[in-house]
């Protein structure tokens, strides 16, 4: 195991304990086997990503939206940022204050954790496609509304549509539940593989990030969770 994955995971809350005879990682070795060289390279060299004209067009359409009430109070938009090409798209609930104020979906402690968890599984955060359930800021974060994630629906499926991902990685409860239409508690969720509605598109459920801020000894479950959407890659490419 690199040294750096054992830095993450650290991060994490994960323990990797090591033989100290052969200073090799005899746990969590799932690690070494699905991790690949080739996004351990990318970690050091990333190119900025050029969105194409049609994720552009996108994101100006959703910088205009006035289908839902939400509009009136933010500050901005949050389209997601990342990989345009992405084979991950990592999708949690809406912005809070600190994206809503940036711009960028996943920022500050919880955005830090989620890179955290991304480079633990050897993915740079820049490599991925991140994404909200809503594009707008709920006031005073609370919980989105049916109507408001039926409204913004249609941008996260046609922001599906043109990254074409490979799996989908649902980051807390108001994620899976609204993109499975689940009301299934997200423990239970948890360790299913699940596919987005009228696809094929793998859908694989953990905490979200803000969640283990507040419950950190729930990041070996999520590190679980990590282990199993890997494997879920890696049978499909
Ligand atoms: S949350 Fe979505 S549907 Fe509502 S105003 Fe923002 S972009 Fe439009």
């Amino acid at each position: 195991m690199q040294s750096y994955q054992r830095q993450y995971l650290k991060e994490m809350g994960i323990e990797v304990w090591l033989d100290k005879n052969s200073s090799v990682a005899i746990n969590e070795t799932v690690v070494e086997e699905q991790v690949s060289a080739k996004s351990i390279a990318t970690e050091v060299k990333v190119t900025p990503p050029v969105f194409p004209e049609a994720l552009i067009n996108l994101a100006k359409q959703v910088a205009a939206c006035q289908q839902c009430v939400l509009h009136e109070s933010r500050t901005q938009t949050v389209f997601g940022v990342g990989n345009p090409n992405a084979d991950w798209l990592v999708i949690g609930e809406a912005p809070g204050a600190d994206e809503d104020s940036q711009g960028e979906p996943f920022v500050g402690r919880a955005g830090k954790l989620l890179n955290s968890m991304l480079l633990a599984m050897g993915l740079p955060r820049e490599q991925v496609f991140i994404a909200n359930i809503l594009k707008c800021r709920p006031p005073n974060n609370r919980d989105p509304q049916a109507e408001e994630v039926l409204a913004c629906e249609t941008y996260l499926r046609q922001q599906i549509d043109l990254i074409k991902p490979k799996i989908i990685l649902a980051v807390g409860r108001i994620a899976a539940q609204n993109l499975l239409k689940l009301e299934t508690p997200i423990g239970k969720m948890r360790g299913n593989r699940y596919q987005y509605p009228d696809s094929e598109l793998p859908v694989i459920v953990t905490y979200h990030p803000a969640y283990l801020l507040r419950s950190p000894r729930e990041k070996r479950k999520v590190w679980e969770d990590l282990k199993l959407a890997m494997q879920t890659y890696k049978a499909i490419v």
